[in-house]
């Protein structure tokens, strides 16, 4: 086993500081990362606070981080994609059984056996998983990831959670030149899916509780921006959009964007606020329309993603801190301040 630098939550209520935690020796299927860049998904902070213990209750000490890049330095012997030296990443799962019919199909994030990349059930050392808050990370190869080499690596990071969560349901809901989108909540999940549903050629209206964010929003790429506290300003969209991805992390009025879906068009929310939403019949009755969620994607469709990203040079617009301004990081996620998403620059760990 190898012992690695990390930052880890004693528990709901501590802050994040240094540990040392253990990472096993890279068996035949494994590939070996040296971590360069984590991004900070508001996930991490619902997860550190156990905001999900219902359905997920928090194992402490916890060491989050899912959004990883960085440099093989090692690999096992039954390795063929990767070697030492390779530019690598890994997402939310680390894992998963590959035999049932889910993992087949490539839906790997609906396997029951699916290993999250932290706090979950970790099968080779005991205990659960620690994630990207650290030096290191030992993978099977099956769910190591590429990394198109002309994307900044600390803006990639943030595309292997943040990337794949929005563009996996504008893909799964046709988004394509013509339609009408919405996306809901400009922070980390929200600002990836305005480049990406531009970049597949919709007309991308945002909605924001920040008014200031409005000049950034058309930057990235919204053709409008409704500050959606604004009754009127909602109302002029009524029944208009093909598709409204919802990247809200707090409590809020779904209703209110439901009422904005043309007939049979769709909602889709990727945000998971702690407390649950009301629905209210009306919104869906009227215009037949469908409310739905979304999970991460599978491995092959986050290839597709970075590839697609590569392809269009689609990175996340980043604020890179080091490891030790992590707790003031959180802080400010929780107040929506955030230029677009948290990358942590992994060799601030060296100096703990
Ligand atoms: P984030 O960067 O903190 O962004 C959340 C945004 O929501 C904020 O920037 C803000 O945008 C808006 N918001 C915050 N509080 C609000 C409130 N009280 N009312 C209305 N809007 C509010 O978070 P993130 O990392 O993008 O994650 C967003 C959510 O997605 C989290 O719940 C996270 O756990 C979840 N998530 C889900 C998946 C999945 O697979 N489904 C994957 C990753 C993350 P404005 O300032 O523009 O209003
Ligand atoms: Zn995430």
């Amino acid at each position: 086993m190898n012992q690695t630098k990390a930052y880890s939550a004693a528990s709901a209520t501590s802050r994040l500081a240094s540990t040392k935690i253990q990472r096993r020796n890279p068996t035949e299927h494994d590939v070996q990362i040296e971590i360069l860049f984590c991004g900070i998904c508001h996930s991490d902070v619902h997860q550190v606070r156990n905001e999900w213990s219902t359905v997920m209750p928090t194992v402490y000490p916890i060491v989050p981080g899912h959004e990883i890049v960085g440099r093989v330095t090692k690999v096992g012997t039954a390795v063929t994609k990767y070697k030492p030296g390779d530019l690598a990443a890994v997402g939310c799962m680390v894992d998963s059984d590959g035999t049932c019919p889910h993992c087949k199909a490539g839906f790997e994030q609906f396997c029951a056996n699916m290993t999250l990349t932290f706090n979950s059930p970790d099968k080779h050392l005991g205990g659960v998983t620690y994630g990207g808050y650290s030096e290191s990370i030992v993978v099977d190869e099956r769910f190591v990831l590429r990394v198109p080499s002309n994307l900044n690596l600390a803006g990639a990071a943030p595309l292997l959670c943040a990337g794949i969560t929005t563009y996996s349901p504008l893909r799964r809901w046709g988004v394509t030149k013509g339609k009408k989108v919405g996306v809901v909540g400009l922070g980390g999940l929200g600002h990836m899916g305005v480049k990406l549903a531009h970049a597949l050629g919709a007309h991308v209206v945002v909605f924001t509780t920040s008014p200031g964010k409005k000049d950034d929003a058309l930057r990235l790429g919204a053709n409008e921006v409704v500050v959606s506290r604004d009754a009127n300003a909602m109302q002029k969209h009524a029944g208009s959009f093909d598709f409204i991805l919802d990247a809200v992390s707090a409590h809020h009025d779904v209703n209110a964007f439901l009422n904005l879906i043309r007939p049979d068009g769709t909602l889709t929310l990727v945000g998971a606020p702690e407390k649950h939403l009301e629905v209210s019949a009306f919104s869906l009755l009227i215009g037949r329309r469908n409310f739905s969620g979304s999970i991460i994607g599978g491995i092959a469709e986050t290839q597709e993603m970075l590839d697609f990203c590569g392809k269009h040079n689609i990175t996340a617009d980043v604020e890179i801190i080091p490891i030790q301004k992590v707790n003031e990081a959180y802080e400010r996620l929780l107040k929506a301040d955030v230029k677009y998403r948290f990358s942590i620059d992994m060799a601030s760990l060296k100096s703990e």
